[in-house]
């Protein structure tokens, strides 16, 4: 049973031969996709996904391993003394706010789910600062379950190729889910996080290295396009 997309449509077979023309191309782009963020256990993965907030994943991994030596067990960081975690967190940038949001989010899983990260979306997203984006990235990665995690990036390259007409994440995410393959859905959008970084920037965009560029809707390339001399 073909999935609809967040307006009821089911995309034609045409729609789908163009995903999955994008997808082959971001793979060979991008053979390999994952966070560059070193966790062990779901409860690491979602503290450093807070703490990856506004800087480096780099950063990130040097803080992580003092961070959960100190507090091994979600139940260690709930009750963890915040100026303890601020100085070691610090070089992350946003220390308090990034303090208050680990330590409240290891408060929220041992309250709510006795310690355990659960494992459904509808659950994730209760916690706080956990939004659908994150509780993706944590399906994906820590259980290998199938999701779609829409950020700015996703929303504004699949915009541009004319995969989704949507704003709202919720239905992007629904619209991606019905024009490519389930067992695709964490790599594809990894995939497309990492080439809204790379190449298609949200201001300016590399058309003229891009290989989607035959396949993109993004009036801009137009522009580019007729700045562009013809090959000979
Ligand atoms: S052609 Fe330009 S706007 Fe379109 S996907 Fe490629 S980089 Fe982005």
């Amino acid at each position: 049973m073909p999935l609809p997309r967040a307006d009821g449509t089911v995309p034609t077979r045409g729609e789908k031969g163009k995903a999955r023309t994008i997808l082959n191309r971001l793979r060979r782009r991008y053979p390999e996709i994952g966070t560059a963020l070193d966790y062990e256990s779901p409860y690491e993965l979602l503290v450093v996904t807070v703490l990856s907030a506004q800087t480096t994943d780099e950063n990130v991994n040097k803080v992580a391993p003092i961070l959960f030596e100190r507090y091994p067990l979600v139940r260690d960081l709930a009750e963890a003394d915040p100026e303890e975690v601020e100085e070691i967190v610090y070089s992350t940038g946003f220390y308090r706010q990034k303090t208050r949001s680990i330590i409240k989010l290891a408060q929220a899983i041992e309250e709510m789910f006795d310690g355990e990260v659960p494992m459904e979306m509808d659950e994730l997203v209760k916690l706080p600062g956990v939004g659908r984006k994150t509780a993706s990235v944590l399906l994906a990665e820590a259980w290998d379950v199938p999701a779609i995690a829409v950020d700015t990036h996703v929303r504004r390259v699949t915009r541009r190729l004319g995969l989704t007409a949507q704003a709202d994440p919720v239905k992007i995410e629904k619209d991606l889910m019905a024009v490519f393959p389930k067992n695709e859905w964490s790599g594809v959008s990894m995939r497309i996080i990492q080439f809204g970084r790379d190449i298609c920037d949200a201001r300016r965009p590399l058309c003229g290295r891009c290989e989607l560029f035959g396949l993109c809707e993004f009036s801009e390339r137009f522009l580019f396009a007729a700045k562009t001399p013809p090959r000979t």
